[in-house]
Protein backbone atom coordinates (compact mmCIF):
# COMPACT_ATOMS: atom_id res chain seq x y z
CA UNK A 1 0.00 0.00 0.00
CA UNK A 2 1.24 3.37 -0.43
CA UNK A 3 1.93 6.09 1.92
CA UNK A 4 -0.92 8.30 0.29
CA UNK A 5 -3.15 5.52 -0.54
CA UNK A 6 -5.71 6.63 2.88
CA UNK A 7 -5.35 10.81 2.05
CA UNK A 8 -8.89 11.90 1.46
CA UNK A 9 -9.61 14.70 -0.95
CA UNK A 10 -9.92 17.70 0.68
CA UNK A 11 -12.80 20.28 -0.48
CA UNK A 12 -11.98 22.97 -2.91
CA UNK A 13 -11.75 26.60 -1.41
CA UNK A 14 -15.39 27.46 -2.46
CA UNK A 15 -14.51 30.97 -3.68
CA UNK A 16 -10.99 29.81 -5.35
CA UNK A 17 -12.81 27.28 -6.74
CA UNK A 18 -15.43 29.65 -8.09
CA UNK A 19 -12.59 31.21 -10.10
CA UNK A 20 -11.22 28.03 -11.79
CA UNK A 21 -14.71 27.43 -12.69
CA UNK A 22 -14.98 31.35 -13.85
CA UNK A 23 -11.68 31.29 -15.83
CA UNK A 24 -12.60 28.09 -17.83
CA UNK A 25 -16.02 29.82 -19.02
CA UNK A 26 -16.13 30.37 -22.52
CA UNK A 27 -19.17 32.96 -21.89
CA UNK A 28 -17.21 36.25 -23.05
CA UNK A 29 -19.85 38.45 -21.29
CA UNK A 30 -18.66 36.59 -18.05
CA UNK A 31 -18.33 39.01 -15.03
CA UNK A 32 -16.36 37.98 -11.83
CA UNK A 33 -17.86 39.29 -8.36
CA UNK A 34 -16.78 35.96 -6.35
CA UNK A 35 -13.30 36.59 -5.18
CA UNK A 36 -12.83 39.81 -3.17
CA UNK A 37 -10.30 41.88 -4.80
CA UNK A 38 -10.56 45.41 -5.93
CA UNK A 39 -10.20 46.39 -9.83
CA UNK A 40 -10.31 49.42 -10.93
CA UNK A 41 -12.47 51.61 -13.51
CA UNK A 42 -11.17 48.96 -16.73
CA UNK A 43 -11.22 46.21 -14.14
CA UNK A 44 -7.88 45.92 -14.03
CA UNK A 45 -6.09 45.30 -10.57
CA UNK A 46 -4.29 48.16 -10.03
CA UNK A 47 -0.75 48.98 -9.37
CA UNK A 48 -0.86 52.32 -6.89
CA UNK A 49 1.38 55.15 -7.65
CA UNK A 50 2.53 54.88 -4.14
CA UNK A 51 3.43 51.89 -4.56
CA UNK A 52 5.40 52.08 -7.67
CA UNK A 53 7.05 55.34 -6.36
CA UNK A 54 8.39 53.07 -3.15
CA UNK A 55 9.63 50.49 -5.17
CA UNK A 56 11.90 53.03 -7.43
CA UNK A 57 12.75 54.83 -4.62
CA UNK A 58 13.97 51.02 -2.97
CA UNK A 59 15.18 50.31 -6.35
CA UNK A 60 17.53 53.04 -6.19
CA UNK A 61 19.22 51.92 -3.14
CA UNK A 62 18.75 48.43 -3.94
CA UNK A 63 20.18 46.51 -0.94
CA UNK A 64 21.34 42.15 -0.60
CA UNK A 65 18.35 41.22 1.14
CA UNK A 66 19.28 39.40 4.51
CA UNK A 67 17.19 37.89 7.06
CA UNK A 68 14.56 39.88 8.93
CA UNK A 69 14.19 39.89 12.82
CA UNK A 70 11.61 37.14 13.92
CA UNK A 71 9.47 39.91 14.25
CA UNK A 72 10.03 42.14 11.04
CA UNK A 73 11.30 45.95 9.91
CA UNK A 74 11.14 47.57 13.16
CA UNK A 75 10.38 50.56 11.10
CA UNK A 76 7.20 49.00 9.55
CA UNK A 77 5.54 47.92 13.12
CA UNK A 78 6.01 51.13 14.29
CA UNK A 79 4.17 52.18 11.42
CA UNK A 80 1.22 50.05 11.67
CA UNK A 81 1.13 50.68 15.40
CA UNK A 82 0.87 54.20 14.19
CA UNK A 83 -2.15 53.74 11.68
CA UNK A 84 -4.23 51.11 13.73
CA UNK A 85 -3.57 53.23 17.24
CA UNK A 86 -2.77 56.86 16.59
CA UNK A 87 0.45 58.36 15.97
CA UNK A 88 -0.03 59.97 19.52
CA UNK A 89 -1.51 57.09 21.17
CA UNK A 90 -0.23 56.80 24.87
CA UNK A 91 -0.68 53.34 24.36
CA UNK A 92 2.27 53.93 21.95
CA UNK A 93 4.39 55.78 23.81
CA UNK A 94 3.91 53.89 27.38
CA UNK A 95 4.97 50.62 25.40
CA UNK A 96 1.86 48.86 25.52
CA UNK A 97 1.68 47.21 21.99
CA UNK A 98 3.60 44.13 20.57
CA UNK A 99 3.36 44.78 16.96
CA UNK A 100 5.11 42.18 14.79
CA UNK A 101 5.03 41.92 10.84
CA UNK A 102 2.49 38.93 9.47
CA UNK A 103 2.57 37.12 5.96
CA UNK A 104 -1.05 39.37 5.75
CA UNK A 105 -4.32 38.90 7.71
CA UNK A 106 -4.19 36.01 8.12
CA UNK A 107 -0.64 35.63 8.61
CA UNK A 108 -1.67 37.87 11.29
CA UNK A 109 -5.06 35.83 12.78
CA UNK A 110 -2.38 32.45 12.51
CA UNK A 111 0.09 34.13 15.04
CA UNK A 112 -2.40 35.17 17.14
CA UNK A 113 -4.38 32.14 17.32
CA UNK A 114 -1.41 30.30 18.16
CA UNK A 115 -0.36 32.07 21.23
CA UNK A 116 -4.33 32.11 22.39
CA UNK A 117 -3.92 28.59 22.56
CA UNK A 118 -0.67 28.17 24.37
CA UNK A 119 -2.28 31.01 26.37
CA UNK A 120 -5.57 29.36 26.99
CA UNK A 121 -5.76 25.96 25.50
CA UNK A 122 -9.26 25.33 26.35
CA UNK A 123 -11.04 28.72 25.33
CA UNK A 124 -13.74 28.71 22.87
CA UNK A 125 -13.76 31.12 19.90
CA UNK A 126 -16.80 32.62 18.70
CA UNK A 127 -16.81 34.01 14.83
CA UNK A 128 -20.02 35.95 13.31
CA UNK A 129 -22.97 34.54 11.64
CA UNK A 130 -21.39 34.31 8.60
CA UNK A 131 -17.94 35.40 8.75
CA UNK A 132 -15.19 35.18 6.41
CA UNK A 133 -14.54 32.00 5.53
CA UNK A 134 -11.45 31.17 6.63
CA UNK A 135 -11.85 32.47 10.28
CA UNK A 136 -13.47 29.37 11.17
CA UNK A 137 -10.77 26.76 9.35
CA UNK A 138 -7.94 28.66 10.71
CA UNK A 139 -9.09 28.74 14.18
CA UNK A 140 -9.95 25.30 14.14
CA UNK A 141 -6.53 24.43 12.81
CA UNK A 142 -5.05 26.38 15.46
CA UNK A 143 -6.89 23.76 17.99
CA UNK A 144 -9.46 25.76 19.00
CA UNK A 145 -14.00 24.94 18.92
CA UNK A 146 -15.27 27.17 17.09
CA UNK A 147 -18.85 28.45 17.35
CA UNK A 148 -20.58 31.40 16.34
CA UNK A 149 -22.77 34.28 17.57
CA UNK A 150 -25.39 35.35 16.08
CA UNK A 151 -24.74 38.69 13.15
CA UNK A 152 -26.66 38.66 9.86
CA UNK A 153 -30.37 39.54 9.95
CA UNK A 154 -31.81 38.39 6.86
CA UNK A 155 -35.59 39.62 6.93
CA UNK A 156 -34.19 43.50 8.51
CA UNK A 157 -31.41 43.39 5.88
CA UNK A 158 -28.55 44.16 8.91
CA UNK A 159 -27.02 43.08 12.04
CA UNK A 160 -29.11 41.08 14.75
CA UNK A 161 -27.48 42.88 17.43
CA UNK A 162 -30.07 41.64 20.46
CA UNK A 163 -29.15 38.55 19.82
CA UNK A 164 -25.50 39.23 19.00
CA UNK A 165 -24.59 40.90 22.47
CA UNK A 166 -26.96 38.37 24.50
CA UNK A 167 -24.56 35.58 23.30
CA UNK A 168 -21.33 37.68 24.19
CA UNK A 169 -23.03 38.30 27.31
CA UNK A 170 -23.23 34.55 27.49
CA UNK A 171 -19.90 33.50 26.96
CA UNK A 172 -17.64 31.50 29.13
CA UNK A 173 -14.65 33.95 30.42
CA UNK A 174 -12.16 33.33 28.46
CA UNK A 175 -13.37 33.18 25.10
CA UNK A 176 -12.14 34.49 22.12
CA UNK A 177 -14.41 36.74 19.76
CA UNK A 178 -13.14 37.65 16.76
CA UNK A 179 -14.84 40.84 15.49
CA UNK A 180 -15.01 42.35 12.46
CA UNK A 181 -12.94 46.18 12.55
CA UNK A 182 -15.13 47.27 9.73
CA UNK A 183 -16.05 46.31 6.42
CA UNK A 184 -17.83 43.40 7.41
CA UNK A 185 -17.03 40.19 5.35
CA UNK A 186 -19.44 38.92 3.75
CA UNK A 187 -22.24 41.03 4.81
CA UNK A 188 -21.20 44.27 4.45
CA UNK A 189 -22.91 45.69 7.84
CA UNK A 190 -21.06 47.09 10.53
CA UNK A 191 -22.41 48.11 13.84
CA UNK A 192 -22.75 51.48 15.28
CA UNK A 193 -19.92 53.12 17.65
CA UNK A 194 -23.03 52.62 20.67
CA UNK A 195 -23.47 49.20 19.91
CA UNK A 196 -19.28 48.49 19.68
CA UNK A 197 -19.60 50.63 23.08
CA UNK A 198 -22.00 47.72 24.29
CA UNK A 199 -20.03 45.05 22.87
CA UNK A 200 -16.72 46.33 24.73
CA UNK A 201 -18.87 46.83 27.84
CA UNK A 202 -19.75 42.78 27.69
CA UNK A 203 -16.17 41.96 26.71
CA UNK A 204 -15.12 43.61 29.95
CA UNK A 205 -17.52 41.94 32.59
CA UNK A 206 -17.41 38.95 30.71
CA UNK A 207 -13.63 38.63 30.78
CA UNK A 208 -13.79 37.73 27.19
CA UNK A 209 -10.56 38.49 24.69
CA UNK A 210 -11.24 40.78 21.75
CA UNK A 211 -9.86 39.76 18.02
CA UNK A 212 -10.36 42.41 15.49
CA UNK A 213 -9.75 41.50 12.25
CA UNK A 214 -8.97 44.76 10.33
CA UNK A 215 -9.03 43.88 6.47
CA UNK A 216 -10.31 47.01 4.93
CA UNK A 217 -9.43 50.00 7.02
CA UNK A 218 -9.88 52.60 4.66
CA UNK A 219 -12.83 50.55 2.51
CA UNK A 220 -15.39 51.76 4.30
CA UNK A 221 -15.30 55.48 5.62
CA UNK A 222 -12.17 56.55 6.17
CA UNK A 223 -8.80 55.43 7.49
CA UNK A 224 -9.71 57.26 10.85
CA UNK A 225 -13.32 56.48 10.84
CA UNK A 226 -12.84 52.83 10.04
CA UNK A 227 -10.26 52.60 12.65
CA UNK A 228 -12.22 54.24 15.53
CA UNK A 229 -13.27 51.25 17.11
CA UNK A 230 -9.63 50.63 17.87
CA UNK A 231 -10.06 54.04 20.09
CA UNK A 232 -13.06 52.82 21.53
CA UNK A 233 -11.42 49.29 23.11
CA UNK A 234 -8.16 51.42 24.17
CA UNK A 235 -10.26 54.05 25.91
CA UNK A 236 -12.57 50.86 27.42
CA UNK A 237 -8.52 49.94 28.96
CA UNK A 238 -9.18 46.59 27.26
CA UNK A 239 -6.24 44.18 26.46
CA UNK A 240 -6.51 43.00 23.03
CA UNK A 241 -5.81 42.06 19.94
CA UNK A 242 -5.98 43.49 16.66
CA UNK A 243 -4.82 41.63 13.19
CA UNK A 244 -4.07 44.35 10.21
CA UNK A 245 -3.94 43.51 6.23
CA UNK A 246 -2.49 45.68 3.77
CA UNK A 247 -3.80 43.34 0.65
CA UNK A 248 -6.88 45.18 -0.43
CA UNK A 249 -5.66 49.13 1.31
CA UNK A 250 -2.13 48.80 -1.25
CA UNK A 251 -3.43 46.44 -3.55
CA UNK A 252 -0.28 44.48 -2.22
CA UNK A 253 -2.81 41.37 -2.17
CA UNK A 254 0.17 38.66 -3.48
CA UNK A 255 3.08 40.30 -1.15
CA UNK A 256 1.81 38.87 2.09
CA UNK A 257 1.59 42.61 3.75
CA UNK A 258 0.27 42.48 7.57
CA UNK A 259 0.59 42.58 11.00
CA UNK A 260 -0.04 41.66 14.36
CA UNK A 261 -0.46 43.87 17.34
CA UNK A 262 -1.15 42.78 20.92
CA UNK A 263 -2.42 45.68 23.46
CA UNK A 264 -0.94 44.50 26.93
CA UNK A 265 -1.49 46.34 30.30
CA UNK A 266 2.15 47.21 30.50
CA UNK A 267 5.71 48.01 29.20
CA UNK A 268 7.09 44.47 30.54
CA UNK A 269 3.97 42.79 29.90
CA UNK A 270 4.40 43.34 26.21
CA UNK A 271 8.09 42.46 25.99
CA UNK A 272 6.91 39.23 27.31
CA UNK A 273 3.77 39.09 24.92
CA UNK A 274 6.52 39.94 22.30
CA UNK A 275 8.98 37.23 23.12
CA UNK A 276 6.33 34.21 22.80
CA UNK A 277 4.78 35.87 19.18
CA UNK A 278 8.49 35.71 18.48
CA UNK A 279 8.47 31.88 19.13
CA UNK A 280 5.36 31.18 17.11
CA UNK A 281 7.03 32.74 14.06
CA UNK A 282 10.16 31.32 14.48
CA UNK A 283 9.10 27.62 14.55
CA UNK A 284 6.82 28.40 11.74
CA UNK A 285 8.21 30.44 8.92
CA UNK A 286 11.33 31.70 11.40
CA UNK A 287 10.97 35.47 9.83
CA UNK A 288 8.99 37.47 7.05
CA UNK A 289 10.12 38.66 3.62
CA UNK A 290 11.62 41.72 2.87
CA UNK A 291 9.49 43.26 0.11
CA UNK A 292 6.06 44.11 0.51
CA UNK A 293 6.57 45.32 4.10
CA UNK A 294 9.42 47.67 2.98
CA UNK A 295 6.90 49.34 0.35
CA UNK A 296 4.19 49.83 2.83
CA UNK A 297 6.85 51.01 5.33
CA UNK A 298 8.34 53.71 2.68
CA UNK A 299 5.12 54.50 2.19
CA UNK A 300 3.59 55.44 5.51
CA UNK A 301 6.79 57.29 6.40
CA UNK A 302 7.33 59.06 3.29
CA UNK A 303 5.24 62.40 3.75
CA UNK A 304 4.76 62.77 -0.04
CA UNK A 305 3.62 59.19 -0.60
CA UNK A 306 1.71 58.88 2.35
CA UNK A 307 -0.73 61.62 0.98
CA UNK A 308 -0.57 59.95 -2.04
CA UNK A 309 -1.79 56.72 -0.51
CA UNK A 310 -4.41 58.34 1.30
CA UNK A 311 -5.36 59.87 -1.81
CA UNK A 312 -5.15 56.71 -3.76
CA UNK A 313 -7.52 54.70 -0.75
CA UNK A 314 -9.89 56.85 -1.02
CA UNK A 315 -9.99 56.94 -4.36
CA UNK A 316 -10.84 53.32 -4.22
CA UNK A 317 -13.72 53.59 -1.28
CA UNK A 318 -15.51 56.72 -3.13
CA UNK A 319 -15.44 54.41 -6.45
CA UNK A 320 -16.70 51.53 -4.64
CA UNK A 321 -19.73 53.61 -3.31
CA UNK A 322 -20.78 55.51 -6.40
CA UNK A 323 -20.54 51.23 -7.55
CA UNK A 324 -23.44 51.16 -4.99
CA UNK A 325 -25.17 53.54 -5.96
CA UNK A 326 -25.65 52.76 -9.27
CA UNK A 327 -26.48 49.22 -8.06
CA UNK A 328 -29.50 50.36 -6.82
CA UNK A 329 -30.11 52.60 -9.18
CA UNK A 330 -29.42 50.38 -12.28
CA UNK A 331 -31.32 47.54 -10.96
CA UNK A 332 -34.60 49.85 -10.65
CA UNK A 333 -33.88 50.55 -14.29
CA UNK A 334 -34.05 47.11 -15.14
CA UNK A 335 -37.28 46.62 -13.25
CA UNK A 336 -36.46 45.63 -10.12
CA UNK A 337 -39.75 47.05 -7.87
CA UNK A 338 -38.03 45.56 -4.18
CA UNK A 339 -36.72 47.48 -2.13
CA UNK A 340 -32.52 46.90 -2.48
CA UNK A 341 -31.54 50.54 -0.75
CA UNK A 342 -29.53 48.59 1.34
CA UNK A 343 -27.04 48.36 -0.90
CA UNK A 344 -25.66 51.12 -0.22
CA UNK A 345 -25.86 51.15 3.89
CA UNK A 346 -23.20 48.54 3.46
CA UNK A 347 -19.83 49.22 3.61
CA UNK A 348 -16.68 47.70 2.28
CA UNK A 349 -15.97 45.42 -1.05
CA UNK A 350 -18.91 42.95 -0.37
CA UNK A 351 -22.65 43.04 -1.07
CA UNK A 352 -24.78 40.37 0.37
CA UNK A 353 -27.53 40.86 -2.01
CA UNK A 354 -30.56 38.69 -0.69
CA UNK A 355 -29.99 36.26 -3.57
CA UNK A 356 -30.69 33.06 -2.99
CA UNK A 357 -28.15 29.76 -3.95
CA UNK A 358 -30.28 28.57 -6.97
CA UNK A 359 -30.62 32.71 -8.13
CA UNK A 360 -26.63 32.60 -7.49
CA UNK A 361 -26.35 29.02 -9.58
CA UNK A 362 -28.81 30.46 -11.96
CA UNK A 363 -26.65 34.15 -12.63
CA UNK A 364 -23.23 31.54 -13.33
CA UNK A 365 -25.14 29.25 -15.55
CA UNK A 366 -27.27 31.16 -17.86
CA UNK A 367 -24.77 35.15 -17.79
CA UNK A 368 -21.70 33.96 -16.48
CA UNK A 369 -22.21 36.28 -13.30
CA UNK A 370 -20.08 34.55 -10.90
CA UNK A 371 -20.79 35.50 -7.13
CA UNK A 372 -20.92 33.08 -4.25
CA UNK A 373 -23.62 31.10 -3.47
CA UNK A 374 -24.35 33.05 -0.11
CA UNK A 375 -25.52 35.62 -2.43
CA UNK A 376 -22.30 37.89 -1.51
CA UNK A 377 -21.32 40.08 -4.45
CA UNK A 378 -17.80 41.62 -4.71
CA UNK A 379 -19.17 45.56 -5.36
CA UNK A 380 -15.29 46.52 -5.96
CA UNK A 381 -15.55 44.34 -9.25
CA UNK A 382 -18.19 46.35 -10.63
CA UNK A 383 -17.24 48.73 -13.22
CA UNK A 384 -19.12 51.18 -15.70
CA UNK A 385 -18.54 48.68 -17.99
CA UNK A 386 -19.65 45.52 -16.62
CA UNK A 387 -22.28 46.92 -14.47
CA UNK A 388 -25.58 47.06 -16.84
CA UNK A 389 -24.88 43.29 -17.52
CA UNK A 390 -24.48 42.42 -14.04
CA UNK A 391 -27.76 44.33 -13.05
CA UNK A 392 -30.04 43.45 -16.21
CA UNK A 393 -28.70 39.30 -15.11
CA UNK A 394 -29.61 40.25 -11.58
CA UNK A 395 -33.32 41.36 -12.35
CA UNK A 396 -33.79 38.34 -14.73
CA UNK A 397 -33.17 35.86 -11.91
CA UNK A 398 -35.18 37.73 -9.38
N1 LIG B 1 -9.87 38.89 7.26
C1 LIG B 1 -10.88 39.14 6.44
C2 LIG B 1 -12.21 39.49 7.01
C3 LIG B 1 -10.69 39.08 5.06
O1 LIG B 1 -11.71 39.32 4.25
C4 LIG B 1 -9.41 38.77 4.55
C5 LIG B 1 -9.12 38.71 3.10
N2 LIG B 1 -10.05 38.18 2.27
C6 LIG B 1 -8.40 38.51 5.46
C7 LIG B 1 -8.65 38.58 6.81
C8 LIG B 1 -7.01 38.09 5.02
O2 LIG B 1 -6.30 39.04 4.39
P1 LIG B 1 -4.89 38.71 3.72
O3 LIG B 1 -5.15 38.43 2.30
O4 LIG B 1 -4.10 39.93 3.94
O5 LIG B 1 -4.31 37.53 4.41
Amino acid sequence: MSLFAAVEMAPRDPILGLNEQFNADPNPAKVNLGVGVYTDENGKLPLLACVKAAEAQLNEAARARGYLPIDGIAAYDKAVQGLVFGESSPLLAAGRVATVQALGGTGGLKVGADFLKKLNPGAKVLISDPSWENHRALFTNAGFTVETYPYYDADKKGVNFDAMLACLNAAAAGTVVVLHACCHNPTGYDITAAQWEQVIAAVKSRNLVAFLDMAYQGFGDGIAEDGAVIGQFVAAGIDFFVSTSFSKSFSLYGERVGALSVVCASKEETTRVLSQLKIVIRTNYSNPPTHGAQVVATVLTTPALRAQWEEELAGMRNRIKAMRTALVERLKQAGVTSDVSFITTQRGMFSYSGLSKPQMERLRSEFGVYGVDSGRICVAALNEKNIGYVTESIAKVM
